[in-house]
């Protein structure tokens, strides 16, 4: 109850937002919802929910949505009881293209207990870690993706074929009609939507809106994904968040940006130092930089986002993703970079993060440089893509899932932020998925073994 009640004070939903949908059957009346999704993360990043008509969601408010845990990931057991999703009424989204359903994050319950492995519970527990601390977490997600084909093997537009497509117009504008429903949808529902453009890789996109509180902003990317997945396909393409899913173009990055508030004043602002970074921020960096091959495992939780980061250069000339555990300024080619007064931007983590994960794992990492001052040491101010091997003692990201869980599986830190039910959980579903991926037969091993 502790940690719901801090991190719900911390979030900062409007409370008039939260109060209007307190009594989920009188939004209903209200604003014409028939049905509510009733929704959860898992452990994979998996958006799962039940579809509620509106006569049954005060029930459904008051006990939950009934689940059977072992059929998604969260580490659970067949002969487990019944697991309930209770839904966050400050969640409540009207889907924009069909008003008449209501999108609700939740929260898992079982045996009466919250879930403690649970993604949005995990994010809860290190924004209550935060509170304690006396600070708020806002931050912002940048997620790129791809328009590709229904059939998932090309891009959507053969006419998108230059070297350097980033910021196309006409590649851009030929996809307006997705990216207008797209950008209209997070107008409407008043998350302060503010650039869309076409990236550095043919066919892949990016739409920004305005940071907040981390959990919101967690919540908003989870629906952010289903949203540009339900419009693309409404409009005949489909769209995907995959790392790395053309080997010789830029991958989709989610870089985050990451301020700490206290008493609503930007705790890691400070003027007087030549990038406008409090020594807390410097902390908190040093913070990522010490977990950053822990981190990788949750940031970068499956095997092809290893394709992205560690990558040959790409057709555009750069991948844009980092290689080494460094931070900067204002320069793209590292781990860290402090774009402006004030915030940090996280570049490490891909389109495959678990939103609440993402956010949980920078949260705990941070918190972990606050509370033993860690020094990031000097920034770097060098292009790490030409220069990066002159650096001595640069740390290496992990080259492969394998190396992260390791890491992982190694950091006292993390375990200790993010707790045992998670970290082990976690780890146990990786490695059944690593294993199942070792048993993958290759074109690759067999062009270069077969006549061994
Ligand atoms: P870039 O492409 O230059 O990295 P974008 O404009 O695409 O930047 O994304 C910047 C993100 O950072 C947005 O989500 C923005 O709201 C967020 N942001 C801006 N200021 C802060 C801040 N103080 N704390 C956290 N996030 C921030
Ligand atoms: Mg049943
Ligand atoms: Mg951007
Ligand atoms: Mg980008
Ligand atoms: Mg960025």
């Amino acid at each position: 109850r502790r940690i719901a009640d801090i991190a719900r004070a911390a979030e900062g939903h409007s409370s008039v937002a939260a109060e209007a949908a307190a009594d989920l059957t009188k939004a209903a009346k209200e604003r014409g919802i028939k049905y509510f999704l009733i929704s959860y993360v898992d452990l994979f990043g998996g958006l799962r929910a039940k579809l509620v008509p509106a006569s049954a969601i005060a029930e459904m408010q008051r006990n939950g949505a009934g689940f059977a845990g072992f059929a998604t990931w969260l580490d659970m057991s067949p002969s487990d009881p019944d697991l309930f999703a209770v839904p966050d009424p400050s969640s409540l989204i009207q889907l924009p293209w069909k008003e008449e359903i209501g999108w609700l994050a939740s929260d898992l319950v079982m045996g009466g207990k919250e879930v403690a492995q649970a993604p949005r519970t995990v994010l809860k527990k290190q924004l209550a870690d935060a509170a304690d601390l006396g600070y708020t977490i806002k931050t912002g997600v940048e997620c790129e993706y791809f328009l590709i084909s229904a059939d998932g093997k090309s891009i959507s537009d053969d006419a998108d074929t230059a070297d350097k497509p980033c910021y196309d117009q006409s590649a851009l504008m030929r996809r307006y009609d997705v990216i207008k429903d797209i950008c209209d949808a997070m107008l409407k529902l008043g998350w302060g939507a503010y650039q869309n453009d076409h990236e550095d890789a043919n066919g892949q996109f990016e739409m920004n809106w305005n940071y907040d509180h981390a959990l919101l902003t967690a919540d908003r990317h989870v629906f952010f994904k289903y949203m540009v997945k339900s419009i693309a396909e409404m409009h005949g393409l489909r769209a995907t968040f995959m790392p790395k899913p053309f080997i010789n173009l830029t991958g989709s990055g989610c870089h985050a940006h990451v301020s700490l508030w206290n008493k609503g004043k930007n705790a890691f602002a400070d003027a007087k130092d030549e990038l406008g970074m409090s020594k807390l921020a410097y902390q908190f960096i040093g913070g990522l930089i010490h977990n950053a091959d822990a981190l990788c495992a949750i940031t970068n939780p499956t095997v092809n986002s290893y394709k992205r980061i560690n990558a040959p250069r790409t057709i555009s000339g750069a991948t844009w993703a980092p290689n080494t555990v460094t931070y900067t300024g204002n320069n793209r080619t590292h781990m860290i970079r402090i774009p402006d007064a004030g915030r940090l931007e996280f570049r490490l983590a891909d389109g495959a993060a678990n939103p609440y994960l993402l956010q949980a794992g920078l949260a705990a990492a941070g918190l972990d440089g606050i509370v033993n001052e860690r020094d990031p040491g000097k920034r770097l101010d060098i292009n790490m893509y030409t220069d990066g091997h002159k650096v001595k003692g640069a740390k290496k990201l992990p080259l492969n899932m394998l190396d992260a869980m390791r890491a992982l599986e190694k950091s006292k830190v993390l375990g200790d932020r993010l707790g045992d039910a998670f970290v082990s959980g976690y780890l146990k579903l990786k490695q059944q998925e690593w294993n199942d991926f070792s048993r993958h037969l290759t074109q690759w091993e067999r062009d270069r073994t077969l006549d061994i």
